[in-house]
């Protein structure tokens, strides 16, 4: 059974039209946000009996009953004596919240008058609600099978006492059950700071759903943190947010979930139904062992080759000796030559080249430590890239980062084509 709620909205004022009742709309709204449906809004005047006849009916209906007004000091102030008379106690004076009235005064350099004492009263068995910005504290208690919360009926005492009281009464009940979802979109291909520089929007303070930005390894995280009632809601709540962030992105974003580049890159093979080959000399094979790391990639990786030698390269993907001669072994020729050698070897529509210098030794002026060729051969023909990955970085950083590159070169590449045709 869904949870009932009523407002009373307390005074005269209100019921004779000169004021108009806001708190009751503020605070359907702000239950209808947390889930909990308002079943009825019920408007009084000062008058006792009106007041316990209001509070009776309510308990016998609602399982919360959120009333606003009638805590000040004065005679038509009736709140706290009717919820008494409602359970049958009389008041006591509560000293926490005589302590507060009288540090407010204080704070305001005013006496305190005697009649503010009355506000500290509460019905004996109640808890008191404490007002930081108020005199008048409001009052925890339950009425029959019926939470009663009684708030004052200045707005925002009674906006904050809610907020601050109020909610998180509800919540150790377990009357307001939110659900929250983490969602990881990942993206690789440019540094941290540019990617947060184009997404201050989103990462914004206040922003909803929250977005926040982790980097590892190169691979930069969007997470998002939708809130709702149920699993759907909660993630409706990150939806629009995600699809900006991959539609802002595009081609940088690996995927959602735990995704890497090999993952991701496979993902697309699937897709496009293509074939994979590699031809690796400075990452001495990590690009396979990426690749094959993931299970049911056979279809689509046919192999690759470890060619380190300058005689391997010849010898096993067609790399003429005398262009290795004219150009070294690590250049944009013999990259492409390696990527070409290998798709023709291999029967594939895709493969990958490497060929650099991982250090920490071999590097000179022109080709330092770090300075990593990528070939690309497809349908297309073969492109190269030039990495420099930092003569400061060690052999397992430039060998890592360089096939992170060559398997997004791959899956950025993918990504621009077709969807393998359904049924060949
Ligand atoms: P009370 O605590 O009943 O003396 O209310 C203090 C003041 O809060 C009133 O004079 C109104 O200006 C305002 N107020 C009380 N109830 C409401 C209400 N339901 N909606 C808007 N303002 C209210
Ligand atoms: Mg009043």
């Amino acid at each position: 059974m869904p949870l009932k709620a009523e407002i009373i909205s307390i005074g005269s004022e209100l019921v004779s039209g000169q004021n108009l009742d806001t708190n009751s709309r503020w605070l359907s709204l702000a239950l209808g946000g947390l889930g909990i449906e308002t079943r009825f809004h019920t408007t009084i005047g000062d008058d006792m009996d009106d007041h316990v006849a209001a509070f009776k009916l309510a308990a016998g209906r609602a399982d919360l009953v959120l009333t606003t007004g009638g805590l000040g000091p004065t005679q038509d102030d009736l709140t706290r004596e009717a919820l008494a008379r409602c359970v049958g106690v009389g008041l006591r004076e509560d000293a926490e919240s005589l302590a507060a009235i009288a540090a407010l005064f204080a704070r305001r350099n005013r006496p305190m008058s005697e009649r503010n004492r009355v506000q500290a009263q509460l019905p004996d068995g109640a808890e008191a609600l404490p007002n930081p910005i108020g005199t008048a504290p409001g009052v925890w208690m339950t009425i029959g099978s019926a939470v009663f919360a009684a708030m004052p009926g200045v707005p925002y005492e009674m906006h904050r006492m809610f907020e601050e009281q109020v909610v998180p009464r509800l919540r150790l009940r377990h009357w307001i059950e939110r659900v929250i979802v983490h969602r990881k979109i990942a993206l690789f291909g440019k540094g941290e700071s540019d990617i947060e520089a184009e997404a201050l929007d989103l990462t914004a303070r206040g922003h909803i759903p929250e977005v926040g930005i982790t980097a590892s390894d190169a691979t930069i995280s969007f997470r998002i943190r939708g809130e709702g009632l149920t699993p759907e809601a909660a993630w409706a709540q990150t939806q629009e947010t995600a699809e900006e962030i991959r539609k802002r992105f595009g081609p940088l974003v690996l995927g959602e979930g735990s995704t890497d580049v090999a993952e991701s890159l496979i993902g697309e093979l699937k897709r496009t139904g293509a074939t994979l080959a590699t031809a690796e000399s400075c990452t001495g094979g990590l690009i396979a062992h990426k690749i094959t790391a993931i299970p049911g990639v056979s279809a689509y990786y046919n192999g690759g080759v470890v060619s380190y030698a300058n005689s391997a390269k010849t010898a096993l993907l067609d790399v003429p000796a005398d262009l290795i001669a004219a150009h070294g072994a690590v250049s944009p020729e013999v990259a492409a030559a390696m990527a070409e050698g290998a798709r023709r070897r291999f029967g594939v529509d895709v493969a990958v080249s490497t060929t650099g210098i991982a250090g920490p030794d071999g590097g000179t002026p022109e080709k330092p430590v770090g300075l990593v060729y990528l070939g690309l051969a497809t349908h297309d023909g073969v492109e190269t890239r030039r990495l420099e990955i930092g003569p400061e970085q060690p052999r397992d950083v430039v060998q890592s980062r360089s096939t992170k590159q060559a398997l997004n070169w791959v899956r950025t590449t993918l990504k621009t084509w077709p969807d393998k045709p359904e049924s060949r």
